[in-house]
């Protein structure tokens, strides 16, 4: 056996048992904390939603388990299992082996296998898991038009850009890492700027807030904080889900605020403040522009490494595959990759949670504290949350603190203001 292909092998046993094992912890410390509302949520949250949100995130959990190990079985096959190797044969009978057709074909058809091995668990999760704790309000046919349109897009975008990438990895020489790299970052800033106006309303209806009441509060709280948006939109979020959100988009002056109906109906006008005012906590603290930079940090060294894997015989051949090319090498990496990175989990997680915190200070400072604290509690309900995660499946995996932490600092940020 290659030395890569045993390295590959305990990665991925490595990364599947601890995503696993974390899911184990989380579904035992949520079943021995079911009975009981935490004392601090107590006459807030009832017992009945506080079991919900436990059953919630027990069977989305054990959903999460196969996932992993399908994937595994997934990747194996595809790999060592000599999967992609019979793909390259395939399309080499009507293709040019090797040529930028081939390599698109390749790339194409790997997206597609993935993502109908992905279907029955997404449909599992909406049909199932969604419907039977009341969130999901969408049927069949909005799924599948919503998938088809998915699809369209992904296609629009993602085959220019794939032979974009093959052709400077051809043309370009050893330094073509460096100009896909910033191929791609000219892409990601495209793609963020049209999403609000081109892409997003493909999918939902964005109508400008009429509410004139709440209008008025949210361009108070702009000019409070010295923000500048291109109007307040309400997405038709409640004819999916109806699960609450509310993100900023869009770049500059073309800033929109969009607001998912599901939360305006269920909060209180100061909440739904509050939540804004955390949002433009991560604007006004540039989380947007330091995510953005760290992931283009990431991609620019994982393509520098594979710039230099491309020309090994070997990363080829321990992976199952006997016909090396520019797209195999793409396909591979991407593939092979996260068993290896995964391990870095915990601390994406953390940087994240850090922003969370910052911009609940930042709310915490230009609106009600004490509002964003019934908003979370408000939002953990209603989303059925749990509010007992496991501490460690909490630390790998959390892009939000507990809401245990969040709200006990919001108290004591809220108390701090009142004081004189
Ligand atoms: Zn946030």
């Amino acid at each position: 056996m290659h030395g890569f292909t045993l390295a590959f092998l305990i990665a991925l046993a490595l990364s599947a048992a601890t995503r696993l094992w974390l899911a184990r912890r989380h579904i035992r410390h949520i079943a021995a904390n079911r009975e009981t509302v935490p004392a601090e949520f107590s006459g807030r949250i009832s017992l009945a939603a506080h079991r919900k949100a436990a059953d919630y995130a027990t069977v989305k959990t054990r959903l999460g388990m196969l996932e992993t190990l399908a994937a595994a079985a997934v990747l194996l096959a595809f790999t060592l299992g000599g999967g992609l190797q019979l793909l390259s044969d395939a399309w080499s009978r009507v293709l040019e082996a090797g040529g930028y057709a081939h390599g698109i074909a390749m790339i194409v058809s790997v997206a597609f296998i993935s993502s109908i091995l992905d279907l029955p668990f997404s449909l599992y999760r909406t049909f199932v898991i969604e419907a039977r704790f009341g969130f999901n309000r969408m049927g069949l046919a909005v799924f599948f038009v919503d998938l088809a349109k998915a699809a369209a897009v992904a296609a629009l975008f993602g085959i220019p850009l794939a032979f974009c990438t093959l052709w400077l990895m051809a043309k370009t020489g050893n330094l073509w890492w460096l100009y896909v790299w910033l191929t791609w970052v000219a892409f990601n800033l495209l793609v963020v700027t049209i999403y609000p106006t081109l892409i997003a309303p493909l999918f939902n209806k964005f109508t400008p807030l009429d509410d004139a009441g709440l209008r008025s509060r949210i361009e108070s709280l702009l000019a409070r904080c010295g923000f500048r948006a291109r109007g307040v939109f309400l997405m038709d979020s409640s004819k999916r889900s109806s699960h609450g959100n509310a993100y900023f988009t869009g770049f500059g002056a073309a800033k929109r605020i969009v607001l998912f109906d599901t939360l305006v109906s269920r909060l209180a006008p100061p909440e739904i403040e509050a939540v804004l005012a955390h949002e433009l906590g991560h604007f006004s603290r540039h989380h947007v522009w330091k995510r953005m930079a760290v992931l283009f940090g990431a991609s620019l060294a994982l393509l520098w490494v594979l710039g230099w894997l491309l020309e090994q015989d070997w990363f080829y051949a321990s992976l199952g595959v006997r016909s090396p090319g520019t797209a195999m090498a793409l396909i591979l990496f991407f593939m092979v990759a996260p068993a290896f990175t995964f391990m870095l989990q915990p601390l994406a997680s953390l940087y994240s949670r850090r922003h969370e915190f910052e911009a609940d200070a930042f709310a915490a400072r230009h609106a009600d504290a004490g509002a964003l604290a019934q908003a979370l509690v408000n939002l953990y309900q209603d989303n059925a949350a749990t509010l007992t995660p496991d501490p460690l499946h909490s630390a790998f995996y959390d892009s939000h603190p507990p809401a245990l932490q969040r709200i006990a600092r919001l108290q004591h940020a809220g108390i701090g203001e009142t004081l004189p």
